[in-house]
């Protein structure tokens, strides 16, 4: 399955957020977020930070639910230094 994209910085709000390295930006829809969650925290032992999707700027993302590839409701990043 696709580990997600790993990007450095990420606009949200309009308002640019450094990405720890190694942590990928993934989506999921709401029926899959308890999933993602769980996968994102096995995958990279950390819990990630989460937005609407919709926060999310940046039109390179791929906003599509990384389970179901429907669109994705919530962002699940890693914000560098939180
Ligand atoms: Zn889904």
């Amino acid at each position: 399955m696709d580990k997600g994209k790993m990007m450095d910085s990420i606009q949200i709000d309009g308002q640019k957020v450094e990405l720890e390295a190694g942590y990928p930006v993934r989506f999921s829809c709401m029926e899959h977020i308890e999933q993602e969650l769980d996968d994102y925290v096995n995958d990279f032992e950390a819990a990630p930070d989460t937005y609407p999707a919709k926060a999310i700027d940046d039109d390179a993302a791929d906003k599509r639910c990384r389970v179901c590839g429907e669109p994705g409701q919530i962002a699940l990043l890693k914000e560098k230094g939180m």
